[in-house]
């Protein structure tokens, strides 16, 4: 636990408010309570303040009365007392003007285009991406990723960088069927089970086949040429009304 800020008021060592955790709340807390004329601690975990917002998108919401209650509500599933969120949501037109107050700046939110450029910008390292332009200009394109099966079943938690990163493939091709869908490219995934290709035999014993082969529906080892039927599939004529999807070649392991 670091002491990340002392804002003090007069000599007094003894602090008024100790504040635990330098987030926006925390720091909120902490000079509202110093300029109410207390003396403040404000302690921290980690080594620099700003929590979340570090990571945030920098957007500061700022809706109209009813449509920011709404809103809330919507978040909150209704659980919460509407007088609650009216009082947050009168408070949400107070931010502009207090962060100006503390010398920040704010600028107006400038709505994105209705479509995403292609390529798009925020993933210039993927290899998909270099070939949206050619596919857009013929108005023809099939994206296709593989996943995996475990991202709704996760087998051992030592695979929480894979099972997330194929997660987030999910997400990514579904965004990606959605920007691009007007340009005629769908973006699909086939989410394979165990597969018995070379590096996974070589990898794992033959009891863990047989262990995921007793749990599928279908009881047969999945072969690599399940996977490449589905992406012939996906890339043909057939598949011409299919965009964001996740089809998944485990012998019914996960059904969805
Ligand atoms: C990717 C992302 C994008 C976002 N984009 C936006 C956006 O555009 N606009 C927006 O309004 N909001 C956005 N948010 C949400 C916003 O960042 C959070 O709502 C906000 O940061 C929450 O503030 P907080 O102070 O309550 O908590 P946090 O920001 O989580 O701060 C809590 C602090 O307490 C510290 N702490 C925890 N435990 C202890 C302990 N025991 N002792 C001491 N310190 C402790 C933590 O290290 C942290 O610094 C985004 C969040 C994320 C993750």
């Amino acid at each position: 636990m670091k002491v990340l800020a002392v804002l003090r008021n007069g000599a007094e060592p003894v602090p008024d408010v100790v504040i635990a955790g330098y987030g926006p709340a925390g720091a909120a807390a902490a000079i509202a309570a110093h300029d109410a004329g207390c003396h403040v601690l404000v302690l921290e975990s980690t080594e620099r303040g700003g929590g979340n917002t570090r990571y945030s998108g920098g957007f500061l919401f700022d809706l109209p009365d009813e449509a920011a209650v709404a809103h809330l509500d919507a978040l909150c599933f209704g659980r919460t007392d509407r007088r609650v969120l009216e009082a947050y949501a009168a408070g949400l037109h107070e931010l502009d003007g207090w962060l100006r107050s503390l010398g920040g700046t704010t600028a107006p939110f400038e709505p994105p285009p209705a479509r995403l450029p292609a390529p798009f910008p925020s993933w210039p390292h993927l290899p998909a991406q270099a070939f949206v332009p050619g596919m857009g200009a013929r108005g023809f394109g099939r994206i296709i990723f593989v996943v995996s099966d475990t991202i709704w079943a996760p087998p051992a938690a030592d695979l929480l960088p894979y099972v997330t990163s194929k997660g987030a493939l999910v997400a990514l091709a579904r965004t990606l069927a959605v920007a691009h869908g007007a340009d005629g490219i769908a973006v699909t995934c086939v989410a394979p089970g165990l597969t018995a290709t070379p590096a996974a035999r070589a990898g794992m014993p033959a009891a863990a086949f047989e262990a995921v082969r007793a749990r599928q529906a279908l009881p047969r080892t999945l072969l690599p040429r399940d996977v490449a039927a589905t992406v012939a599939f996906l890339a043909s004529d057939g598949a011409a009304a299919l965009t964001g999807q996740t089809l998944c070649t485990d012998g019914g392991l996960v059904m969805r």
